[in-house]
C-alpha cells in the first residue's frame, strides 16, 4: 500500500518520461485500461524508455503475487542484456541531513548535462509505516516534473533483504529503459547502508558539521564504505564549521588503508539548498569512474556484487520455501510447544523441522 503522497508521485512519474509525446500518454491510458500486457509488450515499452511500462514492471517486481513475480522475472531476464550501462550512486545520511534536497539539486545538475536519472530508495522502515522516504519528497518537486528524471519510492517489505532485492531488480529495469545514472537513497540509521553499498558503484555519505562530534558520532563501518563524505549545509553561519569538519574528516580518512579501488575517499563541502559545491561532486564521481574503469575495479566490484546477490537470493528463497511449507508451519508450532514443555531442545527441534 502506498500513501496518497506517493501515489501522487506515481502519477507524476507517468509525466516525467523520456518518451513524452502524446503517443506516450495515449499509451499510458491504454496500459491502465486495457487488458494485461504481455511480456513482449513490457520489454518493448521499457526498451524505448516508456515510463508507464517501466513503472508497471516495477510494480510487478514489488508484488507478492506469484503470477506477477513470474512475469516480472521474465521481463527482467529479457531486460538484463540491456542493463548495466549506468553509474549507480548510493546516498546515505541521517534524517534531516538534506538527502532529498541534495538529490533534487544534484539530480537537476545531472539532467541539465543531458543525463537521465532514476532515483530509487531502500527504506526498511517503509514496511512498518507503509510510507517511504521518497513518499513525501516535496523538496524533489522540480525533479519529479523533470522529463529526464524518474523517481520511485522504496518498496515496502518484511525484510531489508527483500526490500533491497526489489530495488536491485528495479535498477535493471531503469537501466534497460535508458537511465544512465541511478541514485539509491537510504537513511543512515541501520543496516540499510551496507545493503545499498552492495548495489552501487559509488557511495556518498552526507554529513553535517558543527555538532562538535564529527568523528565520534559516526559508525566506523560507514566511513570505511564511503567513497566520499559531503558536508552539507555549508552555507551561512555553517560555512566555517563545515571547513573545520572537512579537515577533521580528511585527517580521519587518511588513517584508513588505501581501498582496493585505489581511490582515496574525498571530503567535500556543499550546500544543496543554495546549489553550491554540486559541480565538484559530479567531477569527483567522474574521476572515480575514470580511475576504477581504468584499473578494472569497476567491473570487478560489479561482478562481486552479482555474486553476493546470487547467494543472498538463494538464501532468501530457501528461507521462504521453508517457512511457507504447510508441513513446516504445523510442525513448527508443535516444536515450539515441545520446547516450552521441556520435551525437546532447540537443536533437535530444528533438525526435525529441516528434515521434513
Ligand atoms: P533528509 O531528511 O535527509 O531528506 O533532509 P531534507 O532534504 O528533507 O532536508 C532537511 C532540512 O534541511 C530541510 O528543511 C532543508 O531545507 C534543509 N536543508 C537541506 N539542505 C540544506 C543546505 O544545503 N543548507 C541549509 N541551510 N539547509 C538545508
Amino acid at each position: 500500500m502506498m500513501d496518497t503522497k506517493s501515489s501522487a508521485l506515481h502519477e507524476k512519474e507517468g509525466v516525467s518520461a523520456p518518451e513524452t509525446t502524446s503517443k506516450a500518454s495515449a499509451e499510458k491510458i491504454k496500459l491502465s485500461r486495457g487488458k494485461q500486457k504481455s511480456v513482449d509488450e513490457f520489454v518493448a515499452g521499457i526498451l524505448r524508455g516508456n515510463i508507464t511500462y517501466l513503472s508497471k514492471a516495477i510494480t510487478l517486481v514489488e508484488s507478492t503475487n506469484i503470477k506477477h513475480l513470474k512475469k516480472a522475472n521474465e521481463i527482467l531476464d529479457r531486460c538484463l542484456p540491456h542493463a548495466n550501462n549506468s553509474v549507480r550512486i548510493g546516498i546515505t545520511g541521517v534524517p534531516g541531513v538534506g538527502k532529498s534536497t541534495f538529490i533534487e539539486t544534484f539530480g537537476k545538475h545531472l539532467t541539465s548535462q543531458g543525463k537521465k536519472i532514476a532515483v530509487l530508495a531502500v527504506d526498511p522502515s517503509s514496511s512498518v509505516n507503509k510510507g517511504s522516504i521518497l513518499g513525501d519528497k516535496t523538496r524533489m518537486e522540480e525533479l519529479v516534473t523533470d522529463q529526464k528524471a524518474f523517481i520511485r519510492p522504496s518498496p515496502s517489505g518484511t525484510s531489508l533483504g527483500g526490500v533491497a532485492q526489489k530495488t536491485r531488480e528495479s535498477i535493471v529495469l531503469c537501466e534497460a529503459a535508458g537511465f544512465d545514472t541511478i541514485i539509491i537513497e537510504t537513511v543512515g540509521v541501520g543496516q540499510s547502508e551496507t545493503v545499498v553499498h552492495s548495489m552501487v558503484d559509488f557511495f556518498l555519505l552526507l554529513k553535517l558539521a558543527g555538532a562538535g562530534d564529527e568523528l565520534q558520532g559516526i559508525k566506523r563501518g560507514i566511513i570505511e564504505m564511503a567513497d566520499a563524505i559531503v558536508i552539507n549545509k555549508a552555507d551561512g553561519e555553517n560555512k566555517q564549521s563545515a571547513k573545520i569538519a572537512k579537515i577533521e574528516f580528511n585527517r580521519a580518512l587518511h588513517l584508513y588503508p588505501l581501498k582496493e579501488s585505489k581511490w582515496q575517499p574525498k571530503v567535500l563541502t556543499a550546500s544543496a539548498l543554495h546549489n553550491s559545491g554540486i559541480k565538484k561532486i559530479d567531477t569527483m564521481i567522474l574521476e572515480y569512474l575514470s580511475l576504477t574503469k581504468e584499473n578494472t575495479y569497476f567491473n570487478q566490484k560489479r561482478n562481486e556484487q552479482n555474486k553476493f546477490w546470487l547467494l543472498s537470493t538463494i538464501e532468501q528463497q530457501l528461507k521462504a520455501n521453508f517457512y511457507q511449507n504447510p508441513k513446516v508451519k504445523k510442525a513448527l508450532q508443535e516444536e515450539i510447544d515441545h520446547l516450552e514443555n521441556g520435551k525437546t531442545t532447540p537443536f533437535n527441534a530444528a533438525k526435525r523441522l529441516l528434515n521434513l
